[in-house]
C-alpha cells in the first residue's frame, strides 16, 4: 500500500444529471466511514472561475477559445491550491466538473476535443470518473421544473446534445457510466459499489468492513 492514499473522483455529465446533489451525498458517506474527503467543483470559486461564471450569464463576447483558457487558467490555480495539496495530504478528493466537461462543452462549441486534453495535460488524471448519462431533454426538464430555474446559455438542448455525444464518446478505462435517468437513490448506490471498487483496488484505509 501507498504511504499516502490520496484518490482524486471527478463527476462529470450534463448540466442537471445529479453530479452536485450524487457527490454531496456520497463525500458524507465517505466521511461517515472514517475517510479524509475534500469535496470541490470547477468553475472554482478563485478569479478565473468568477469570470467564467459571468460567461454563463451572457457568452456572447468571447469566442471559444477565449473561453477555454480561462477554463484552463481556472483548472491551474484550482489544482495547484486544491487539489495536489488535498492528494498529497492523503485525502480523498471528490470533484464537481473537471476536464472531461472542458473537452465536452468547449468541444460542442468548436474547439477541437484533441487539443483540449493536450492543454489538460497539467492536471492529475483521476483515479475515477463518474459519469452520469442522461437524455438532454430530461436533465433540462429537471432544470425547470425541479430547480426552479432557467436555462442558461450552456444548456439549450440542442447544445447538450452534443455535449452529451462528446461525453459520450471518450473510451478512458477509469470512467465508470451511471444512467442518472434512475432514481437519486440507485444512481447513489451505483456511484457507492463503484467507489467501494475503487478503494478495494487501491487497498484504500477506508475499506468497508
Ligand atoms: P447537476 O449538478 O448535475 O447540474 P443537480 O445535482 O443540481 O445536477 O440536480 C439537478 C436537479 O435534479 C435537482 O433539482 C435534483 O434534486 C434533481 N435530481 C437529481 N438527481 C435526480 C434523480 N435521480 N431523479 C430525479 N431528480 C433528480
Ligand atoms: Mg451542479
Amino acid at each position: 500500500m501507498n504511504e499516502k492514499n490520496g484518490l482524486l473522483i471527478a463527476f462529470e455529465g450534463i448540466d442537471g444529471t445529479g453530479k452536485s446533489t450524487q457527490l454531496t451525498h456520497l463525500g458524507k458517506h465517505l466521511e461517515e466511514k472514517g475517510c479524509q474527503v475534500v469535496m470541490t467543483f470547477e468553475p472554482s470559486d478563485g478569479p478565473y472561475g468568477k469570470q467564467i461564471r459571468e460567461l454563463f450569464v451572457n457568452r456572447k463576447n468571447v469566442s471559444p477559445e477565449e473561453e477555454l483558457e480561462l477554463f484552463i487558467q481556472d483548472r491551474r490555480q484550482h489544482v495547484n491550491e486544491v487539489i495536489e495539496p488535498a492528494l498529497a495530504a492523503g485525502k480523498i478528493v471528490l470533484t464537481d466538473r473537471y476536464y472531461f466537461s472542458t473537452v465536452a462543452y468547449q468541444g460542442a462549441a468548436g474547439c477541437d476535443p484533441e487539443t483540449i486534453f493536450a492543454k489538460n495535460n497539467f492536471a492529475p488524471e483521476p483515479d475515477m470518473v463518474v459519469l452520469l448519462t442522461i437524455e438532454a431533454k430530461q436533465s433540462l426538464e429537471r432544470i425547470r421544473q425541479l430547480r426552479g430555474e432557467t436555462p442558461n446559455d450552456f444548456e439549450q438542448e440542442e447544445q447538450l446534445t452534443q455535449v452529451a455525444a462528446l461525453f459520450s464518446s471518450f473510451t478512458h478505462p477509469f470512467i465508470k457510466r451511471v444512467d442518472a435517468s434512475k432514481s437519486f437513490d440507485d444512481v447513489q448506490a451505483s456511484i457507492r459499489n463503484e467507489t467501494d471498487l475503487l478503494l478495494q483496488k487501491k487497498e484504500h484505509p477506508c475499506i468497508r468492513g
